[in-house]
């Protein structure tokens, strides 16, 4: 569900048409619902509180790396959203937002000395570790500040799964997590260690997931490893369970729905008694998201293959060319006549600068407006300058308002952030 659709033949991101936006803001831009983030924050939220019994306060910790824009990060701020971050930047830009440390959790494969020690000095809820060197570390960076951070030790269950093999993280060979032998030993280890305060075990397993198993497999590992390590006399009293639930991209029909995912946590969960934690990035934000774009030409070859070149590129939205991600492609309006073949293509100088082939389009002309439907998680945040093309700018929709969130910088701006070497 998102609140993105047709007034008057227009399409329109809640009560504001995209045409205006375009012509106020320029193309490409990516614009971002309020209402659909906050629909989907309430339904994630109101699944998850159904079963409190078996989930606890069941803290809902954006993936801050899907949208990491300081507005749209407010906005779930506001909704009592917590964060699920990866970097120091990240730690920075969700308290900037005013989501609280104690709503933070820190995730990641590489973290720093420095970045450990900015956790730990900020007092956030939780680090997730991956690595015994990674215990090693913090728990000399907490003796050094005299603290005992909570920790949770992520989990390889060898499940790995997600919507493509780039997008999967739980598989044996996956570089995240540890080894289930391995996390017991690491728990062990935490437990002796007086400067860290063991508090559970976290895991996801990829992203764009889009069956309930091997989510629900999983689940089962954490909580068998859970009584096990009780059994051992060790304190377990939180579960962090990723994110990963996919999103209907091709519009399909028959994804597992929040509720059966919350039903789900809950059966696996029931009767341990843990504060579950929930890391979702592309199902709050995929959906509240568009790329707007322009089309500059149509380029018709004697052999029938029709390019529409965009006025956005791979710089812009990565995630075909990263790992061959589908988007629909909406013309703002819609064209009478036949339905026919394009290959959508970007202005980037690469031959990977392709959104998609010889995708049925009604007629479509140079000048028009189109959207990339469920831009709004993964979208932004791995924009580029590639091409010396000024990074794309974030809007934000909230009913009839609009606030440019990023700015497209001037092409002053851009070359002011890179002084010349004062021998040039
Ligand atoms: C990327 C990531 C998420 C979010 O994944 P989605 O598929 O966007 O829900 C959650 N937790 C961790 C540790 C991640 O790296």
């Amino acid at each position: 569900m998102h609140h993105f659709d047709r007034i008057d033949g227009a399409l329109h991101a809640e009560g504001v048409s995209l045409e205006a936006l375009a012509e106020a803001v320029g193309t490409p831009a990516y614009v971002y619902s309020s209402a659909t983030l906050t629909r989907h924050y309430g339904l994630l939220r109101a699944a998850l509180d159904q079963h409190a019994g078996a989930l606890g306060e069941g803290l809902i910790a954006f993936a801050v790396k899907a949208n990491s824009n300081l507005s749209v990060l407010a906005t779930l701020a506001q909704l009592g959203c917590g964060a699920d971050t990866v970097s120091e930047g990240e730690i920075r830009r969700a308290l900037a937002a005013g989501i609280p440390a104690g709503r933070i959790i820190f995730s990641g494969v590489g973290k720093s000395d420095a970045e450990l020690a900015f956790a730990v000095e900020t007092g956030v809820r939780q680090i997730n570790v991956e690595s015994g060197a990674e215990l090693d570390r913090l728990i000399a960076v907490a003796a050094d500040r005299h603290a005992a951070p909570a920790i949770a030790i992520r989990v390889n269950p060898k499940i790995g799964a997600g919507g493509h093999a780039r997008i999967t993280t739980g598989g044996a060979t996956d570089k995240f997590g540890v080894p289930i032998e391995e996390a017991y030993d690491l728990y062990a280890r935490a437990s002796a260690s007086p400067h860290l305060t063991p508090v559970g075990l976290a895991c996801h397993i990829g992203s764009q997931i889009t069956t309930l198993e091997p989510m629900e497999t999983a689940f089962r590992t954490l909580r068998e490893m859970t009584e096990t390590l009780r059994a051992q006399g060790h304190s377990v009293t939180r579960l962090d369970l990723g994110g990963g639930l996919g999103v209907p991209y091709h519009g399909q029909t028959d994804l597992p729905s929040i509720a059966d995912y919350a039903a789900m946590c809950a059966r696996v969960l029931d009767g341990l008694d843990v504060e579950a934690a929930f890391e979702p990035g592309r199902l709050l934000a995929a959906n509240a998201g568009v790329l707007l774009s322009r089309v500059i030409q149509v380029n018709e070859r004697a052999d029938g293959r029709r390019f529409l070149v965009l006025d956005a590129g791979m710089n812009d939205l990565m995630r075909p060319a990263l790992y061959d991600a589908f988007h629909d492609l909406v013309p703002v309006r819609l064209r009478e006549g036949e339905p026919a073949p394009y290959d959508l293509v970007g202005p980037i100088c690469e031959s990977t600068d392709v959104f998609a082939r010889e995708r049925m389009l009604p007629p479509i002309q140079a000048g028009d407006l189109v959207a990339f439907m469920s831009a709004g998680a993964y979208g932004a945040v791995l924009s580029s300058e590639y091409n010396s093309r000024p990074l794309v700018p974030e809007v934000l929709v909230n009913g009839d308002q609009v606030a440019v969130v990023r700015p497209r910088p001037s092409y002053a701006e851009m070359w002011a952030r890179e002084p010349k070497a004062d021998w040039l």
